[in-house]
């Protein structure tokens, strides 16, 4: 019963280098972190309010916020520091959708 010993004990390491591998994923920016206050007056964001900055979208809590953050949008993005924001989308119906056409 010895080779099954040495077989378990091989399927338990590949196993185990399975795991690690899995758990290694791209992890981009660990410092990072989603973001959940708002930049203004840092209360809890409400993701019906929000503003697209250099192609980033942040959240506010209320409309006033949002408005306060145009105005002056570099002093608020020092807040965010950090954080890490959405993508904006992309604007809509500026162009058609980039599709490959022949025409
Ligand atoms: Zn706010």
């Amino acid at each position: 019963m010895r080779k099954l010993a040495v077989v378990a004990m091989v399927v338990m390491a590949l196993m185990t280098t399975v795991m690690a591998l899995a758990q290694d994923e791209p992890a981009a920016a660990p410092d990072l972190k989603e973001q959940t206050m708002c930049p203004v007056d840092n209360k809890p964001i409400d993701k019906a309010f929000f503003a697209d900055h250099e192609g980033f979208r942040v959240y506010f809590c209320s409309q006033a916020c949002v408005d306060a953050f145009k105005a002056e949008p570099a002093k608020y993005m020092e807040a965010l520091k950090g954080v890490k924001l959405e993508a904006a989308p992309a604007a809509p119906a500026a162009e058609p959708a980039a599709e490959p056409k022949t025409e």
